[in-house]
């Protein structure tokens, strides 16, 4: 009697701990411990869209690989050196804007008034700071400015006229409009433009141009960041601004969940808030990050009809790409040597 009474509250104290266990929601399979976690990881798109193999000449391919290729080599030397996130983040991006071949700086699509203008955002998760600018004309470097806003000011977002003036204000590098100018992207407001006017439909406005360019970074102290940068869509009009400087649609961090950049429809990205969903199931769920984000971009945005994906990092090192598209240019590696370059599905 008097051992039964001993053995009891070991006995329930058991059971107790064995369902709580079992009530645990689904962790990740990978790195799930932080001592298992790798010591720095960093992922990249280039925008997600109708990128067809058919459709692409093989020196064209090589020549978006090898960009993206340049790019995460930026990015993987800060974070091996021990550098931050936000760095990695940073220089990356302005590679990328600085490529001709990507929607974002230099190589941007054209607004109706055929114009440049431009977007971006920045986070840090370990602050949860943030700073975005949108509609810019003139900054060389959009994803700087975004930086410097979060930064170097007490806001989150600036637009415009004013988001010049206080890049300008910081230092910032600016260019005449026309330096974003590429013939290529000239082209397709033609073609957007003449369909229109045949169809006089308002929805080619929105015709889905890829090449938003991203970053999300774990660096070695375990700080996530994350950055987007784009042109936004062809023949926008009326200071039409999507989801990439939008902090929780096109971008977020937060070192206790994950970092992510979108890129796609951003009407149905901002509407959806993607990139926060994908953080705030993984901390209100629980659930992993690849199951978190393929939700997300497969099921809840498909089902709306939205088309894009996301690159994603979360704080154990764990890399996620979902997209759900004909393909996005995307890379990424791991202090461990993985490392991937890919396109299509
Ligand atoms: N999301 C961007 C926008 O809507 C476009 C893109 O990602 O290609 O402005």
């Amino acid at each position: 009697m008097s051992i039964c009474r001993f053995f009891l509250p070991f006995f329930a104290l058991l059971v107790c701990i064995q369902c709580t266990e079992q009530s645990q929601p689904k962790m990740n399979q990978n790195h799930s411990a932080a001592t298992e976690r790798p010591a720095w990881a960093i992922a990249i798109h280039g925008g997600a869209g109708t990128i067809l193999k058919a459709n692409m000449t093989p020196e064209r391919e090589e020549a978006y690989r090898q960009a993206l290729s340049e790019a995460l080599a930026i990015g993987e030397k800060i974070l091996k050196e021990g550098g931050s996130a936000l760095d990695a983040v940073e220089h990356t991006i302005v590679y990328l804007e600085d490529s001709p071949l990507f929607n974002a700086g230099k190589g941007a699509v054209f607004t109706n008034a055929g114009t440049n203008e431009l977007d971006a955002s920045f986070m840090d998760g370990k602050t949860r700071n943030a700073g975005a600018v949108g509609g810019v004309t003139i900054v060389k470097n959009p994803i700087r400015a975004a930086r410097l806003v979060m930064e170097q000011s007490p806001h989150v977002m600036l637009v415009g006229k004013g988001a010049e003036d206080f890049a300008v204000l910081h230092g910032l590098d600016t260019v005449p409009n026309e330096y974003f100018r590429t013939e290529r992207r000239w082209k397709a407001l033609q073609r957007i433009k003449e369909e229109e006017a045949k169809t006089g439909l308002l929805e080619t406005a929105l015709d889905h141009k890829f090449g938003t360019v991203g970053c999300v970074a774990l660096d070695q102290e375990g700080n996530l960041a994350a950055g987007t940068s784009t042109g936004g869509m062809t023949n926008k009009r009326w200071g039409r601004i999507g989801d990439s400087p939008i902090i929780g649609a096109g971008c977020f961090a937060d070192n206790n969940t994950c970092a992510v950049s979108s890129t796609g429809h951003g009407e149905f990205f901002i509407r959806y808030v993607v990139a926060y969903d994908i953080a705030a199931r993984m901390e209100y769920l629980g659930e992993d990050l690849s199951s978190a984000a393929d939700y997300v971009i497969n099921t809840k945005l498909k089902q709306a009809g939205g088309s894009g994906g996301v690159i994603a990092v979360d704080k154990h090192g764990n890399l996620a790409m979902p997209f759900n598209t004909e393909g996005m240019y995307r890379a990424s590696s791991v202090a461990d040597g993985t490392r991937r370059i890919e396109i299509y599905k």
